[in-house]
C-alpha cells in the first residue's frame, strides 16, 4: 500500500463503523417497534420534532423562543420514550446511535482535527504497508540491550541509541537528516533501524522498511514489466519507495550488485534527496568495501548527504546464543 491509499483505506474504515452503527441503531428500533407498538408511535415523534428545529432556525423572527420551545419539546419525548424502553425491559439506549468511538460518532473527525481513531488506523495501516511486520514486534528503543556492548563500544553505542531516539522523537521529513548506519553483523542495526521506523510510524508518518536484496527484486521485477523503475509512468500510484516520508534499507551490501542494482540505487537516493525525503541505510560493509562496490556517483552521494553512524562491539547474537548455551 502507498501512503495515500493506506489514508484512504483508515478512512473507509472509520467510515464502515458509522455505516454499521447505523444500521445497527435502525435494526434495534425495529425490534423495538415491532415488540412494543406505542414506541413505534413515540419514535415517529420524535423523528418528525427533529426537523421542525432545522425549520424554526431559518424561519427569522421570533424564531430564538420558537426554537427553544420544540428543543424543550424534542427534550420530553425523548425522556418518554427512553422510560418507555426501561419499562420493557430494554436499556435505555437501546434506541440510540451506538458509535465505535464517541469523540467523533465514528466521522474520524473532530472539528477539523483528525480524530484519534483514524489516527490508529491510519497506524496500523502504515505499520502494515512498512514491512515491519516481518521483523520481531519487541525491537524498541527500550528492549535494546546496552550488556553485550564492552568498555569503549558501550560509550559509542550508548551515543548510537541516543542519538537514533532523538531522531525518531523529532523526525520530520522536510527537514531529518540521512543516516547510514555501519557495522559488523549483530551489533544492533537491524533492532535501531526497526525502533526507529516504529516510533516514527507511531508519530504518523508513513514509513517503508525494506532489506536492500528485497527492495532491488522489486525493481527488477518492475523493470521486468514496464521498462522502468518509476511505477508512476505506468499509472499506478506514486511508488512508496521514492514517496515514502522515510525509507529505510536494511542490508545494503547483501544484495547482488550488478549494473541495474547501482543504477536503481541512484536514481532512489536521488529521487529522495531531491524530494527532501530522509534515508537511513545500514551496512555490514566498511567504507572501503563500500567504495568498490558502488560507483563513485553514488558514494559521493552517501558520503555527501549521509551521517555516519559507526556501530562497534562484539557479535551480540553469538554473545547470546554462547550465554544461553553456558545457562543450560
Ligand atoms: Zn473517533
Amino acid at each position: 500500500m502507498t501512503k495515500s491509499e493506506s489514508i484512504r483505506r483508515a478512512k473507509e474504515t472509520v467510515e464502515a463503523r458509522r455505516v454499521e452503527s447505523i444500521a445497527a441503531y435502525e435494526r434495534r428500533i425495529a425490534e423495538v417497534s415491532a415488540a412494543v407498538p406505542e414506541f413505534a408511535e413515540i419514535d415517529r415523534e420524535l423523528q418528525k420534532t427533529g426537523p421542525k428545529i432545522v425549520a424554526a432556525s431559518f424561519g427569522g423572527g421570533d424564531s430564538k423562543a420558537e426554537i427553544e420551545a420544540i428543543r424543550q419539546e424534542y427534550e420530553q419525548i425523548a425522556v418518554r420514550r427512553r422510560e418507555m424502553l426501561v419499562r420493557h425491559g430494554y436499556a435505555p439506549d437501546y434506541a440510540s446511535i451506538r458509535y465505535s468511538c464517541e469523540k467523533c460518532s465514528d466521522t474520524g473527525y473532530v472539528g477539523i482535527d483528525i480524530c484519534d481513531c483514524l489516527k490508529r488506523e491510519i497506524v496500523r495501516n502504515f505499520l502494515e504497508s512498512s514491512g515491519l511486520y516481518s521483523l520481531t514486534k519487541n525491537q524498541t528503543f527500550d528492549t535494546f540491550c546496552l550488556d553485550y556492548y564492552e568498555k569503549n563500544d558501550r560509550i559509542v553505542m550508548e551515543q548510537n541509541v541516543a542519538f537514533l531516539r532523538d531522531y525518531a522523537e523529532s523526525f520530520d521529513p522536510s527537514s531529518s537528516a540521512n543516516l547510514i548506519l555501519i557495522g559488523a553483523t549483530g551489533l544492533g542495526k537491524t533492532h535501531l533501524s526497526s525502533a526507529v521506523a516504529r516510533r516514527v510510524i507511531e508519530r504518523g508518518f508513513f514509513v517503508v522498511y525494506e532489506c536492500a536484496q528485497g527492495l532491488f527484486s522489486e525493481y527488477e521485477a518492475r523493470r521486468f514489466r514496464t521498462n522502468s523503475y518509476s511505477a508512476s509512468e505506468e499509472g499506478e500510484d506514486i511508488d512508496r519507495f521514492v514517496d515514502c516520508d522515510l525509507l529505510i534499507i536494511d542490508d545494503l551490501g547483501t544484495e547482488i550488485t550488478n549494473r541495474f542494482s547501482i543504477s536503481c540505487l541512484y536514481y532512489l537516493l536521488n529521487q529522495r534527496l531531491i524530494r527532501h525525503r530522509p534515508t537511513v541505510i545500514s551496512t555490514n560493509l566498511r567504507s572501503t568495501e563500500l567504495r568498490s562496490r558502488y560507483e563513485d556517483r553514488i558514494m559521493s552521494r552517501v558520503f555527501g548527504e549521509f551521517i555516519p553512524l559507526q556501530f562497534s562491539g562484539s557479535d551480540v547474537r553469538m554473545q547470546k546464543v554462547k550465554k544461553t548455551k553456558s545457562e543450560s
